[in-house]
């Protein structure tokens, strides 16, 4: 008799502390023994000899579009992409699916849907907007690891933003649930003035789009939600930061004792600004692409420990709703969410000496903490046996083909990778190896 169904030899395993020699068994998808040598009988084996093991990453940030727009990114294409860049678990936004996760019935429909067609671990964020303040306790109910909610236009007629009472009120309901809120921060009026000013000047290229979404937007925002957090004692979460001034405030308001975390994306740590004229409507997101000093200063802020997560917001479209002459008019969004580790590995790890331990915590464990995900983000014994293997030194540039999106179009192919994933593990078993999904979709529900 097999003491173990999975042991695996040999990998640098990077635990929350070190990176060292060891040895992991699994039995019924935990991981029960992690040791420099493990014996006994094991129904598999896997020698990871010269190979790195992380924790399977967790986005805790994605725009998959199933059920309603399965056109755009389907359940099993964008959870497909998640394995083939290592990840094994995620939460998606209420949008862009449809009907926007805003109450409970909605919020079955998508569970539905990810049962049967998710390939890795799901979670939801359930929307808060002007309409649904009376059915936040009710998506609590069902397990939305807590609320989003929009200073500014969501993109979505269908997902209204929410106006300052709605997001002070909504918060405190958030507070007393004991949920996050989860904060697309960028200031309504700026954005929606510059907008029409531009687009009434005929300014309608990619620069002039910049230029209506000024880091003031962000920042301002930021330190309006701060301010309802700390009134409100509810914990307070901002999406996809993309500026160094945002981070600094998030730092600050920690430091008086407000529970405020942030992430950033990793498209605001890949590109500038510059690169926008270049990459046209495949690089259109909001907030917008940033200048190359406040990357860099992005960069420092994750060194020093002030970002909590590192997400891919991954947010497609068909490539139809890209075309518009009218940049303004173009559907926004970045598809990047096989890339995230990748991203990780290449520009923290190699060029700017981020730890694995380091880029692990970001990209597993202080998310999964965060949002109440239990025994997910470790190497550690009781904890779901979630990995990934990772060639550390391999070099590859990515190229299309080699996407698992509906759409395989994204800013970061043609970029040259160094840190190849080699083989995903969800729960136990391998789901993605050597180029190729080889898992049914075996995902399950993660709730707080
Ligand atoms: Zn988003």
């Amino acid at each position: 008799m097999s003491k173990y169904d999975l042991i695996i030899r040999n990998g640098m395993v990077v635990t929350n502390k070190a990176v060292e020699k060891l040895d992991i068994a699994v039995v019924d998808g935990s991981i029960v023994e992690v040791a420099p040598e493990i014996s006994g009988l094991s129904k598999e084996e896997i020698d990871a000899k010269g190979k790195y093991i992380l924790p399977g990453g967790y986005d805790c940030h994605v725009h998959f579009n199933e059920p309603g727009r399965t056109n755009w990114e389907s359940l099993l294409t964008g959870t497909s992409s998640l394995a083939a860049g290592g990840m094994t678990s995620f939460t998606d936004m209420p949008l862009n699916s449809t009907p926007v996760t805003t109450n409970g019935k909605n919020f079955d429909l998508k569970l539905e849907a990810a049962k049967k067609n998710s390939l890795v671990d799901y979670s939801f964020w359930g929307g808060l907007t002007p309409n649904n303040l009376e059915d936040l306790e009710e998506l609590a109910e069902r397990g939305v690891v807590g609320f989003k909610a929009f200073t500014c236009f969501s993109g979505l007629e269908e997902f209204e933003g929410a106006d300052d009472w709605t997001l002070y009120r909504g918060m405190e309901i958030a507070a007393k649930l004991g949920l996050p809120v989860s904060v697309h921060a960028e200031n309504r009026d700026i954005t929606n003035k510059l907008t029409e000013k531009f687009i009434k000047e005929g300014k309608t290229s990619p620069r002039d789009f910049l230029n209506s979404r000024p880091e003031i937007s962000e920042v301002e925002a930021i330190q309006r939600v701060i301010l309802f957090a700390e009134e409100t004692k509810c914990k307070l979460h901002i999406a996809h930061v993309s500026t160094a001034k945002g981070v600094q405030l998030v730092v600050e308001a920690r430091k008086k004792g407000i529970d405020v975390s942030c992430e950033t994306v990793s498209q605001y740590l890949t590109f500038t600004e510059d690169d926008l004229d270049g990459l046209g409507p495949i690089g259109k997101c909001c907030p917008p692409l940033r200048a190359k000093d406040t990357k860099e200063k992005l960069w420092e802020h994750i060194v020093a420990g002030n970002v909590d997560a590192v997400c891919s917001d991954h947010s497609p479209a068909p490539f139809e709703l890209k075309k518009d002459s009218n940049f303004f008019k173009v559907w926004g969004g970045i598809s990047g969410c096989q890339s995230t580790m990748n991203v990780m590995l290449t520009e923290g790890y190699h060029n700017r000496g981020l730890s694995l331990v380091d880029i692990s915590k970001l990209l597993s464990l202080n998310p999964a903490k965060r949002f109440g995900i239990k025994n997910k983000g470790e190497i550690k014994v009781g904890y779901d046996a979630d990995m990934v293997l990772v060639d550390l030194n391999e070099r590859f540039i990515l190229k299309a083909d080699e996407l698992f999106y509906m759409h395989k179009v994204s800013p970061l192919v043609g970029l040259e990778f160094k840190g190849k994933i080699v083989r995903t593990i969800l729960r136990g078993k391998t789901i993605f190896q050597d180029g190729k999904i080889v898992s049914e979709p075996i995902g399950k529900f993660l709730r707080p």
